[in-house]
C-alpha cells in the first residue's frame, strides 16, 4: 500500500512518513502542490495525505486536480490533514474532492484509525471491482452460449433472428442485396428411423460444421434453424452469388459420403431454397424466410438433393 504525503514542513513531513511506514504503509513525499500531482501520475499511490497551505498550489487545488486526473470508476481516498480548521474550510475541502478532513495537531493513535478506515473502505472496493468484473465475464459466457445451438454448437435461431433484422435494416438504410438460404436435410426421418436418433444427432453435428465450413465470408451466418434444418444468411449477396454457395453447400454435404440406407442416392443428401431481396418498407424480414421456405418446397418436389431459387422478396406476393 502506497500512500502520498504532501506536507510542506520538513519535520512533519518526517514524522508522518515515519509513522506510515511503520504500519507497513510506503509513503511517498512530495514537498510542495505541483510536486504532488507529478508523483500521483506516476505512483498510482492508494491513497493521499494532503496538507492544504503549500509555497504553490493549495492543498484544494491539488484536490481537484487529482480528481480530474482520475479515470471514470477511479477513486484515490484523499484526506486532508490541515491547521486550517474552520467549518467553511472543512466543507470546501470536501467539495474540492476530499473524503475526510483532519485537523492538525493530530495524535498517531487518532490518524492510524482514520488511515485504517479509509484502508477497510479501499479493501471493500477492491472487492467490490474483483466481483464486478467476474459478473462481466459470466455475462459474457452467458450471452454467448445464449445465441448457440445445443447439439450443434453453431448459431441458434434466436441468433439467426436477430442477425436477420439487422441485416435487414442494412438493407432499408444502404438498398444492400441480401440471400437467405434454408437447407434441409433429405429423408432424414428414415434415417433416425434405421440408425436410431443417436445417428442422427451425429450426422446433424457434421453437416453443421460441414456447412459452416462452406462458409468463405466472415459476414456469412449458418445457423440451425429447427430440427434438421439450417439457414444462412449472406449479406450483400445477389440471387446469383447465392445460387453459387447453395450449390456449394449442397455439394459439400453430398461430399462428406454419409451413407443412408433409405436414400435413393444411398447418401445423405440436402435440399436448398434460395430467396434474395432488398428490405422494403412496407415488408419485413420474415417474408424473405417465407420465400426461402417455398424455394425449398419446390426443391424436395424437384427430387431432392438441389437447388431452388426464387426472385426478390419486393416481387413476391403472399
Ligand atoms: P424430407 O426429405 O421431405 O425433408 O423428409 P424428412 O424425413 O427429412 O422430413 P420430415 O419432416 O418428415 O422429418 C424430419 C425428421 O428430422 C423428423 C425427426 O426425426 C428428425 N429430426 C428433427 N430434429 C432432430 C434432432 O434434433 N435429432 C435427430 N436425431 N433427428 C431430428
Ligand atoms: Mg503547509
Ligand atoms: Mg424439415
Ligand atoms: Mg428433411
Amino acid at each position: 500500500m502506497k500512500t502520498l504525503v504532501v506536507e510542506d514542513t520538513r519535520t512533519a513531513l518526517k514524522l508522518t512518513c515515519h509513522y506510515l511506514e511503520r504500519m507497513g504503509i510506503t509513503p511517498i513525499p512530495a514537498e510542495n502542490g505541483n510536486d504532488a500531482v507529478d508523483l500521483f501520475l506516476s505512483e498510482r499511490p492508494d491513497m493521499v495525505l494532503l496538507d492544504i497551505i503549500l509555497p504553490d498550489i493549495d492543498g484544494f487545488e491539488v484536490a481537484r486536480r487529482l480528481r480530474q486526473l482520475e479515470q471514470p470508476g477511479e477513486w484515490t481516498p484523499i484526506l486532508f490533514l490541515t491547521s486550517l480548521t474552520s467549518d467553511e474550510d472543512l466543507e470546501k475541502g470536501i467539495a474540492a474532492g476530499g473524503d475526510d478532513y483532519i485537523f492538525k495537531p493530530v495524535s498517531d493513535v487518532v490518524l492510524g484509525a482514520k488511515i485504517r478506515a479509509m484502508q477497510r473502505i479501499i479493501q471493500m472496493r477492491y472487492s467490490l471491482l474483483v466481483l464486478t468484473r467476474k459478473l462481466d465475464t459470466a455475462n459474457q459466457e452467458l450471452k454467448r452460449l445464449s445465441s448457440l445451438d445445443g447439439l450443434t454448437g453453431i448459431a441458434n435461431r434466436r441468433h439467426f433472428d436477430e442477425t436477420l433484422e439487422r441485416e435487414w435494416r442494412r438493407s432499408m438504410r444502404q438498398g444492400a442485396e441480401f440471400s437467405i438460404l434454408l437447407c434441409d436435410v433429405d429423408n432424414f426421418k428414415q434415417y433416425n428411423d434405421s440408425l436410431g436418433h443417436q445417428a442422427g444427432d451425429d450426422c446433424l453435428r457434421q453437416i453443421a460444421q460441414a456447412l459452416t465450413g462452406a462458409m468463405d465470408r466472415g459476414g456469412d451466418l449458418v445457423a440451425r434453424y429447427g430440427g434438421e434444418e439450417f439457414a444462412v444468411i449472406l449479406p450483400e449477396t445477389s440471387l446469383s452469388g447465392g445460387e453459387i454457395v447453395a450449390e456449394r453447400m449442397r455439394q459439400t454435404i453430398e461430399n462428406l459420403q454419409i451413407p443412408h440406407p433409405n436414400a435413393p442416392s444411398g447418401r445423405v443428401t440436402i435440399s436448398v431454397g434460395l430467396a434474395s431481396g432488398i428490405a422494403m418498407p412496407e415488408t419485413d424480414p420474415s417474408k424473405l424466410v417465407k420465400t426461402a421456405d417455398r424455394a425449398l418446397y419446390n426443391a424436395k418436389n424437384q427430387g431432392r438433393n438441389c437447388v431452388h431459387l426464387l426472385a426478390s422478396v419486393e416481387n413476391q406476393d403472399d
